[in-house]
């Protein structure tokens, strides 16, 4: 911001000549405070898909995030103090993401741009993408769009803004960064078969125990036609569909042998033809 508004900071009711108004402001530390940090956000650079071509357009002369002091765009999380998480987050991409997140000090801020990072967008429900990245790290502010256009993205940049004016330093729920030490680092999500959240790891524990002892698991559904089969009662359902799962698992057992046996057979055939 190059001009300073000083009746913009003038926050009190005590009267100022007219003559002086230009020179001096009579403000609340609450106030000046905010204003300083919503005046000089510097956002974490990096962009992860095609909303980040619109971040970077925001960024250019046309729309000029300077006015937001803003310009700055850091290469390092150690001196940004807001992360624009612009394009699809993939499940291999959550977890350096959470890191960065981690590594930015406090106070941090998130915005989700577009569609895929506020809740996966054209990829929800895809194999290798994160349905929203507030299920990893908190989010401030989301904005719609696929891709927001620039504008959309300076209407989220100045509704942060106002989030941050209306923070008090006399509240402690609106700073948690100061007085109680530092706060917890964000559990860094596993990359593996599937995206692991180390939060919920007992729960995936007890899931895999029951689905490894072929039962059924989680909270779903009884299908219409198990609860015809067992008379409209979910308990008989249910008691039938783990027989079921139990006679599946024996099935499948019976199938791997006969599949092991016919490759070790073919594999017998193959040496007799070397060996000739
Ligand atoms: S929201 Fe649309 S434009 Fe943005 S990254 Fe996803 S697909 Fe691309």
């Amino acid at each position: 911001m190059s001009d300073l508004n000083l009746r913009e900071l003038n926050a009190t009711e005590f009267p100022i000549p007219a003559e002086l108004q230009d020179n001096v402001a009579i403000t609340s530390l609450n106030k000046i405070y905010n204003w300083s940090r919503r005046s000089s956000i510097w956002p974490m650079l990096f962009g992860l898909a095609c909303c980040a071509i619109e971040m970077i357009a925001t960024a250019a002369a046309r729309y000029d995030t300077a006015r937001f002091g803003m310009e700055v765009m850091r290469a390092s999380p150690r001196q940004s103090d807001l992360m624009i998480v612009s394009g699809t987050v993939t499940k291999k991409m959550i977890v350096p993401i959470v890191r960065l997140y981690n590594q930015m000090p406090e106070p941090k801020y998130v915005l989700a741009m577009g569609a895929c990072a506020s809740g996966g967008g054209p990829f929800k429900e895809g194999y290798n993408v994160v349905s929203g990245i507030d299920q990893y790290v908190p989010v401030d502010i989301y904005v719609p769009g696929c891709p927001p256009t620039p504008q959309a993205l300076l209407n989220g940049l100045i509704a942060l803004q106002h989030k941050i004016d209306g923070q008090s330093l006399a509240n402690l729920n609106d700073v948690p960064w100061y007085g109680v030490g530092p706060s917890d680092p964000v559990p860094i999500p596993i990359l593996g078969p599937d995206i692991i959240d180390p939060r919920q790891m007992e729960l995936i524990r007890e899931k895999a125990a029951a689905s490894a002892a072929g039962l059924p698991f989680g909270t779903r559904e009884v299908s219409q036609e198990v609860l015809a089969l067992a008379g409209g009662t979910p308990k008989v359902a249910v008691a039938k569909m783990e027989a079921k799962a139990t006679v599946k698992v024996v099935e499948d057992e019976a199938v791997h042998a006969e599949r092991l046996a016919r490759r070790m057979e073919a594999l017998a055939r193959k040496r007799a033809l070397v060996n000739q």
